[in-house]
């Protein structure tokens, strides 16, 4: 259609409507034949657009009727931070559930790492670390050794299938709660082991004391203790612990790059832990 074919039609139809429509208002039965036969469509016209503006009227009250439904329903939602979000809040909320309910019984949440970024470390090569950690690892246990202390692996990366057979088989064999488990191991999809950055260590010279607490008495610990920031290892469950997990010793943890810190740290809300500012090694390089 082109413009002066859009424009002529409405002009032509509202000189009949005017002339037309008192005729019809009047009622007049001496009204002409051929009268009628113009009026006719007008009147269709008009009872259409009239159906069409109720039409619009009853589907626009329909819908008034469920919108408020789902403005009470959301409203709810803002408090509980729960899924139904405005778009523009979408991420926060998923930041904020990750922080949340991504933890069950004090455990956070991890994937598995990758087979191809997996590394061994032990002579037999089964326990594995990420490449990051595993290379620090391995500097660490050469520079103990030198030192004439023997750390040596003995767990690294996990898969929550081990995992499943670890928690639920071993629980069900001492008779635990899932809560009572829950305090010295992790439930699977939840242990840092499948992150590829955890590892446990024993002292070669004490296998007795690899898994229980007085691995803390041996030389590999307290050297550990004083030496494993250096090559970036950390405790993850030290005494007091805010997750509520068991003290474990010999459990540590690549804290080396960005991407483990974020594993670990990401959302957790875990504050910098204030030093001794007359300390000797404060310097011009402490500055954020
Ligand atoms: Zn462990």
């Amino acid at each position: 259609m082109n413009n002066a074919e859009f424009s002529r039609k409405p002009k032509n139809s509202l000189t009949n409507f005017s002339d037309d429509i008192p005729a019809a208002l009047r009622d007049n039965p001496d009204v002409s034949a051929s009268k009628v036969n113009v009026v006719r469509p007008i009147i269709l016209f008009i009872g259409g657009v009239a159906g069409f503006i109720s039409l619009a009227i009853i589907s626009g009250f329909m819908f008034s009727l469920t919108a408020p439904k789902t403005a009470t329903n959301s409203q709810p939602n803002l408090n509980h931070q729960t899924t139904t979000q405005k778009p523009s809040d979408n991420k926060k909320s998923a930041d904020f559930q990750n922080n949340t309910s991504d933890r069950i019984l004090g455990h956070f949440a991890y994937s598995e790492a990758p087979v191809s970024e997996l590394v061994g470390v032990s002579p037999n090569r089964r326990i594995k670390l990420r490449r990051a950690a595993a290379d620090k690892f391995k500097e660490m246990v050469a520079d103990a050794k030198a030192q004439g202390v023997n750390l040596v692996p003995i767990s690294g990366f996990r898969t929550v299938k081990e995992q499943k057979k670890l928690f639920f088989g071993i629980g069900a064999q001492r008779n635990e709660t899932p809560a009572q488990r829950a305090a010295v191991s992790a439930p699977p999809n939840y242990s840092e082991h499948h992150t590829g950055y955890a590892v446990d260590i024993g002292d070669a010279g004490v296998p007795a004391t690899n898994f229980i607490t007085s691995f803390e008495n041996t030389s590999a610990f307290k050297w550990l203790e004083s030496n494993a920031a250096r090559y970036a290892f950390e405790l993850s469950f030290p005494q007091g612990n805010s997750q509520g997990v068991s003290y474990e010793p010999w459990h540590w943890r690549f804290v080396g790059d960005i991407h483990s810190l974020e594993t670990f740290y990401k959302g957790q809300d875990v504050k910098p832990l204030l030093k001794d500012t007359s300390s000797t090694e404060s310097s011009s390089q402490d500055d954020s």
